[in-house]
């Protein structure tokens, strides 16, 4: 697959790179870093990587934009499923390729390299490099490394496999990175985002099946002077609470008009859950968008169920080893 993947960037002469709405670092990283390889390797290619911009990411360098598509090639990462594809439109591209590391969702590229076994996409992109003439400079190997930091947790979460650590032990042998500069963009932030994870940690509600919640309107959000994607960054930081197996936030976000659902499991399985109501993602870590805060109570009995089941069938499984 690598190999055919090289073959066809190699083809096209207009090659664009799209990653899913809402993009977060892994998105942004793999991307960017795959543009930048290409640029590497062929200077004589029209390359652009594409979506809607963010301030956040100012560090992963700058967007571009395209008007004609025609004749272009276009690879998407990071995405699963068509709806949620930022800024291209499928039926414009000559081909599509598809890297991802999602449960697989919507099948729309001739080429998909699909692996939910492989930490992030930017660990995806890395291997492709990795295994074809494409070229890497510290720049790409830096971009890469905050992907796979950001979508492992820091290598907490169960995504980060032996797999990930000889990979990323390589980046940082080869390119001799400096991972305490490399953190300052990704974890630097406003000390209202601190005082506000402090608001949430104090209005967490807990149900009896170990489900942690919280509804966060914009009126809060607005006097805490944060934005709706900020609950969303910080919800990785309430991982390993005794009494919580699952946890969700619910954000309005007025600019989108619809309700921002974000949720971790350090058990039970939430994508089905969240696929349900307009969401998926990964079996621990998935997400959704609703209309109104009143979906949100549904959402909440659902994820109690699914966390009683585990709660319950690993009471079973500890009974029986007995
Ligand atoms: P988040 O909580 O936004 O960081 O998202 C966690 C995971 O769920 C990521 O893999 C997202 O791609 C996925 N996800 C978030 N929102 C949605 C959605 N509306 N539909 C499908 N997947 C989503």
């Amino acid at each position: 697959m690598f190999s055919q993947i090289y073959e066809t960037i190699k083809k096209f002469d207009k090659i664009v790179l799209a990653r899913h709405v809402g993009p977060d670092p892994d998105a942004m990283s793999s991307t960017m870093a795959l543009r930048d390889s290409i640029r590497l390797t062929f200077p004589e290619k029209h390359v652009y990587a594409i979506g809607s911009g963010s301030q956040r990411f100012t560090y992963f360098g700058h967007l571009d934009k395209i008007d004609d598509v025609s004749d272009a090639l276009l690879i998407v990462l990071d995405t699963p499923d068509i709806r949620r594809i930022d800024g291209a439109n499928l039926s414009d591209f000559e081909e599509v390729i598809k890297i991802d590391h999602h449960p697989f969702v919507d099948k729309f590229g001739e080429l998909e390299l699909i692996d939910d076994t492989a930490s992030s996409a930017a660990e995806l992109v890395l291997e492709l490099i990795n295994n074809t003439p494409l070229v890497m400079d510290k720049g790409v190997a830096s971009k890469l490394y905050l992907g796979i930091v950001s979508d492992t947790n820091r290598f907490m979460f169960n995504n980060s496999t032996s797999r990930t650590f000889k990979n990323v032990s390589s980046l940082i042998d080869e390119y001799q990175l400096n991972i305490n500069e490399l953190y300052e963009p990704l974890y630097l932030r406003p000390f209202n985002e601190v005082k506000f994870e402090g608001y949430i940690g104090l209005n967490l509600k807990i149900t009896a099946d170990g489900v942690a919640y919280i509804k966060l309107p914009n009126n809060l959000l607005e006097e805490f002077g944060v934005d709706a994607a900020s609950p969303g960054n910080m919800i990785n930081n309430f991982n390993f609470i005794d009494e919580v197996l699952v946890w969700v936030f619910f954000t309005e976000d007025v600019k989108n008009e619809n309700i921002r659902v974000s949720a971790r499991s350090r058990g039970p399985v939430i994508n089905e859950v969240l696929s349900h109501y307009n969401g998926g993602g990964h079996k621990y870590a998935s997400g959704a968008r609703v209309k109104t805060f009143s979906e949100t109570d549904l959402i909440i009995n659902d994820l109690n169920a699914v966390s009683r089941a585990f709660k319950n069938k690993n009471e079973g499984d500890k009974i029986e080893n007995k």
